[in-house]
This record gives structure tokens, C-alpha cells and sequence, in this order.
């Protein structure tokens, strides 16, 4: 008997190994992936801002959206190995609920629209104000519900309802958000397998529409690991509902009050919000064309850019010139960011100056690493321009600014 639990047990041990080294190589390939994306996405931004010329602009979108939605089909494949090898993490901190809902609208406004549908958003005014919670998730869980909404109705709309119990203890209210819409629906002996991974229901009916069926499961594993409960009612050529019901902490009793989604500038259209041309900026990558991505992402700001492709060459620059600012890439060959930066900030001009890691590593708890390391902070690739210039108004002295 006791050969036999030594099998059992070396087929654990083998299997568990062989799930650590799948999750190390979706790690690893998202980064191969995100890189040359990377490159894709920032060269044919500059088309986009660059050129008049129509049928390019119609073209640059397209790859665009593509792009988009393939960077967001990488997310969800890394999002499912995290949960798969227990490596999501749920961390809870106080949050704005309105800034929440705000933000998933946000992220379909443009979409419904295009296809002529109604996106509704109502919010019990009663509800507290500030929450605590794992706004991170629960943003992806919301958001996932409002995309399939949007994606599987072709007339009507979406609406949001969001209400809330308060419990005895008064720390802690029961938040219930469904979403409701008014599509294909989904028929009854689908209803169970709906939260199965890969599974997609209709196949040859939805077949003209992109997923994986990877959106709910990873949705429904993300709401049990919150503490929250998923459910969904639905009839076929009707509709359906996604209800979620979820406790969460109380961080401002005061009341959130009417909802209402202010209108974001449009992604498209790009602002200079300052010029900086005597801020010094060193960037280091050992790829070329991201280099080029970034110079010309910040040829507007008019700022001063020196460019390294690797970790000595940075440290050498450094030991000379006191920069103002220093992206810095975190895989790149002989030295990496990480040792590239230790060195940068133990000796020479450059001990106090702020650094930005750039990475591909959309892995949980990367961002810890980054912050306890000493980085001021970090930008994931593919880089977005906006991102990239709001991190420049944040960390470039003021003086050295003109608006
Ligand atoms: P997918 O990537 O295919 O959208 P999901 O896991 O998000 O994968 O959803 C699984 C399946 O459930 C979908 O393929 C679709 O058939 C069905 N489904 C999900 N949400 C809805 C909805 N709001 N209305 C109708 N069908 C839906």
C-alpha cells in the first residue's frame, strides 16, 4: 500500500511540475508576443496621427482594432493560466464605485453606439460612496459581463443595474449588479456549461463572432475568488442577465449619490499637453524599433533623448550625464533592467533619478517586484501614448515644462 501512495504521489509531483513549467511558458510567450506587438501597434499609431490620407487612416484602424483584440486575446490566455496555477492574487482596497462604473462604460460607449445599441447605466444614489474591494477584478468581471452583452445583442440594448443591502454589522454591504440585454439569449440546456473553459455555445450561429470562450469562465472563477456568486437567467431570442452579487467593504458611508458617465476625449485625437525641450531623457531597449516607437511618441513633447540598446551602454551614459528621467526596458540580453538599474542608481549622475521600467510581463505581482526594487514606476507594452506622456508630466520637474 505504501508503493501505491508513493505513485499516486510522483504523479502529483510530475503533474504539478509539468502545470508549473505550462504557466512559465505562457508567461514566457506572452512577452515573445507582446514584443513585436508592441512594435506593430506603435508604428501604425503613427500613421494614424501622421497621415490625411483617408483609405491609410480606414487601413491603420483596422489593424488597430485587430491588434487590440489580439493583445486582448493574449490578456485572457495569461489571465486563465494565472487562475490555473492559483497565481491570481485578490487584493482589496478602498475604491470609488462610481469611478468604476464610469470606467467599464467607458470601454463599450463607442462600441454600442456603432451598432446602434443603448448602453444604460442606473445606480442606487444611496449606495456608499467609497467601497473596499478588489476594484482591478471586479472592473474585469463587469466589464466581461458588458462585453458579451454588447457582443451577442444586434438590437435594443445593454443596461446595468447596481443596487446594494447594507448588512447588520454596517461594515459591509451586498453589492448586486446585473446586467440585462437584449440578445440572442441562451437556452436552457446551454445554461450549464456556460462558465466551461473554451466552451462556446451555438458555435455555428456565432461562428462570425470573435471569442474563445474563455470570457466566462475566467469571469466565474474570478467572482468565486472574490467571495461573490454568478448567476444568469435567460431566454432565447429575448435576452439575458447576468447577475452578480459580491460583499464588499465599506470605506465612506456617505452616499455616491445620481450616476453619471462624463464623456472621455476620444482615444484618436491626440493632445500635446506640454513641451519640455530641455528635459533630458535616456531610453534603453535593446530592440531598435521599439527605440523608434518611443522617440516618436515623444517627438511632440520636444523633449531631448538619448538611446541606449543595452544595460552597459545605459550605465556608461549615466556615469557622464544627469538625466531627468530613464525608461528602461526589463529583458534585454547580458544585463537585464533590473541589475542595469542597481547599477545606475549606485554610482555616477544618475543616483536620484526617476526610473521607468518597461515591460512585457502583464504577470500578477510584477508590479510589486518593480515597486520594491526602488523603480518609480512602470509602463506595460505595448506602450500607449497617453499613458507614456502622463508619465512624463508626472515625473519631469515642473520648471522644465511649458504648457
Ligand atoms: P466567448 O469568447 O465565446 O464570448 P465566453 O466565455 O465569454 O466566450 O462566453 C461563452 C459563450 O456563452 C459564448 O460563446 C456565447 O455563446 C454565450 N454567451 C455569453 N454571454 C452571452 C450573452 N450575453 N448573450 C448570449 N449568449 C452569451
Amino acid at each position: 500500500e505504501m508503493n501505491y501512495l508513493k505513485q499516486i504521489n510522483d504523479a502529483k509531483n510530475e503533474a504539478d511540475s509539468a502545470n508549473q513549467a505550462k504557466s512559465q511558458f505562457l508567461a514566457n510567450m506572452s512577452h515573445e508576443i507582446r514584443t513585436p506587438l508592441n512594435a506593430v501597434l506603435g508604428m501604425n499609431e503613427m500613421i494614424l496621427r501622421e497621415t490625411d490620407d483617408l483609405q491609410l487612416l480606414e487601413y491603420a484602424g483596422n489593424i488597430r482594432t485587430a491588434g487590440t483584440a489580439l493583445l486582448g486575446l493574449i490578456n485572457d490566455i495569461l489571465d486563465f493560466s494565472k487562475i490555473e496555477a492559483g497565481k491570481t492574487e485578490i487584493t482589496n482596497s478602498s475604491y470609488e464605485l462610481h469611478q468604476l462604473l464610469r470606467d467599464c462604460y467607458n470601454r463599450f460607449e463607442t462600441l454600442a453606439k456603432s451598432k446602434g445599441l443603448i448602453l444604460d447605466i442606473s445606480c442606487d444614489p444611496a449606495i456608499p460612496s467609497r467601497l473596499i474591494g478588489d476594484e482591478k477584478h471586479l472592473t474585469q468581471v463587469v466589464s466581461n459581463l458588458i462585453s458579451n452583452a454588447v457582443k451577442y445583442t444586434r438590437e435594443g440594448g445593454v443596461y446595468i443595474s447596481v443596487s446594494s443591502h447594507e448588512s447588520p454589522d454596517n461594515y459591509h454591504t451586498k453589492l448586486l449588479i446585473s446586467v440585462s440585454d437584449t440578445g440572442i439569449g441562451i437556452s436552457k440546456e446551454d445554461i450549464p456549461h456556460l462558465f466551461d473553459s473554451f466552451r462556446r455555445l451555438n458555435e455555428k450561429e456565432n461562428a462570425t463572432i470573435q471569442g474563445t470562450g474563455l470570457g466566462l469562465s475566467i469571469t466565474n472563477e474570478l467572482v468565486k475568488l472574490m467571495g461573490g456568486k454568478l448567476s444568469v437567467e435567460s431566454e432565447p431570442g429575448k435576452g439575458s442577465t447576468f447577475m452578480l452579487s459580491i460583499d464588499q467593504g465599506i470605506a465612506d458611508h456617505m452616499p455616491g449619490g445620481y450616476f453619471r458617465t462624463t464623456h472621455r476625449e476620444q482615444h484618436t485625437t491626440y493632445h500635446e499637453s506640454f513641451r519640455a525641450p530641455d528635459a533630458h531623457i535616456l531610453v534603453v531597449d535593446d530592440v531598435e524599433m521599439n527605440i523608434t516607437v518611443f522617440c516618436e511618441f515623444l517627438k511632440k513633447l520636444e523633449v531631448q533623448i538619448d538611446t541606449a540598446s543595452g544595460g552597459d551602454e545605459a550605465i556608461a551614459l549615466c556615469k557622464s550625464k544627469r538625466y531627468d528621467l530613464i525608461l528602461l526596458d526589463h529583458r534585454m540580453p547580458s544585463k537585464d533592467g533590473i541589475e542595469t538599474f542597481r547599477e545606475i542608481r549606485g554610482e555616477g549622475k544618475n543616483t536620484t533619478t526617476p526610473v521607468i521600467m518597461l515591460t512585457a510581463n502583464a504577470i500578477a505581482g510584477a508590479e510589486d517586484t518593480y515597486m520594491k526594487e526602488g523603480f518609480d514606476g512602470y509602463l506595460t507594452k505595448p506602450v500607449d501614448s497617453v499613458e507614456l506622456e502622463r508619465t512624463l508630466d508626472k515625473f519631469l520637474p515642473e520648471e522644465l515644462k511649458k504648457r
